[in-house]
């Protein structure tokens, strides 16, 4: 068996091309650039560095940014109100508010302060119930990027056993919703989940969403399984221990290097495809 990496980057650039194309078209049409509004709570370093590679990435493509940074102390109401004064303004396309928020913020509330058609990050209720029923939305940002890649390298879900380690709102949860909606028979396994390395050996298609440094070991992955590492912790280090899962895959995803860049192509087209819509 031939194992090979499946990095994102080209899949990514080819997004971002079409999607720089798309956004000069918007400006040639309505005299105003496509417009992402990018709200920070607090100033925890991670954050910060995604929230500036995201704006680089938004100029490079021709869509500006309207940074919204907040104070550690906001409270929900506040951020609700910042969110929603963003929905209301139609300069702005699409809105992302940085996860994670500081623990005293209810998250939620302030996700669903964004107006379904803004929501480019594809965090909200409705975007997930779309995401869901199979129904015209936006996709959450990462799982959205994990499909894209899946096509990309011809891996078709229909059929296969499909395992998500990790449910959470953001990234778990929506993987496993798109993959069903792709016709995989999927397990989603999270922290009470027993015997997690059992499950794990009998999925053809392994993604991991856990944000635990190298937690899925080699010996877990199935001969020629597909194994999307979703994790990014501290060091460029994923949450499938690479070296060890490369040699049972048959193709398997590089920290960095691979969904990393696929994420943020996704969100730009998705902002691109709002300002379109909203025109
Ligand atoms: P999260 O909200 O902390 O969720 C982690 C999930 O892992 C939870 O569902 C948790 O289960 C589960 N889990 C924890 N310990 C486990 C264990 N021992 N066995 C099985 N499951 C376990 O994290 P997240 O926001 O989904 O992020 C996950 C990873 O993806 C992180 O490394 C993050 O940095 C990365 N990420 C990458 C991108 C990207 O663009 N590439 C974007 C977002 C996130 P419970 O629900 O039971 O607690």
């Amino acid at each position: 068996m031939t194992s090979r990496s499946m990095p994102g980057t080209d899949l990514a650039a080819t997004i971002v091309k079409a999607t720089a194309e798309r956004a000069a078209e918007f400006e040639r049409l309505t005299g105003t650039k496509p417009c992402l509004a990018t709200v920070i709570v607090g100033d925890d370093p991670a954050s910060v560095t995604y929230v500036k590679m995201k704006r680089n990435r938004c100029a490079k493509a021709g869509i500006t940014s309207r940074h919204v940074p907040l104070p550690e102390e906001t409270t929900t109401e506040q951020l609700v109100a910042a969110v929603r004064e963003l929905s209301e303004d139609p300069s702005v396309h699409g809105i992302l508010l940085q996860h994670p928020v500081p623990a005293h913020i209810d998250e939620r509330a302030a996700f669903e302060a964004i107006a379904p058609g803004k929501d480019v990050d594809g965090v909200t209720m409705h975007s997930f119930a779309a995401m869901s029923f199979g129904e015209p939305g936006f996709a959450s940002c990462t799982p959205g990027g994990i499909m894209r890649l899946l096509e990309d390298y011809g891996v078709e879900p229909s059929g296969k056993h499909a395992v998500v380690i990790g449910r959470s709102p953001i990234l778990g949860k929506p993987a496993a919703m798109l993959l069903l909606a792709k016709d995989a028979t999927v397990t989603v396994c999270h922290s009470r989940t027993r015997d997690l390395p059992s499950i794990v050996r009998t999925a053809d298609i392994v993604v991991a969403a856990v944000g635990k440094p190298e937690f899925v070991k080699g010996d877990w992955i199935k001969p020629g399984a597909v194994v999307i590492d979703a994790g990014y912790n501290e060091g460029n280090v994923g949450d499938v221990a690479y070296a060890e899962a490369l040699p049972h895959a048959s193709l398997i995803t590089p920290v960095p290097g691979g969904v990393g860049p696929t994420t943020i192509a996704l969100l730009l087209e998705q902002t691109v495809t709002a300002a379109f819509a909203a025109s």
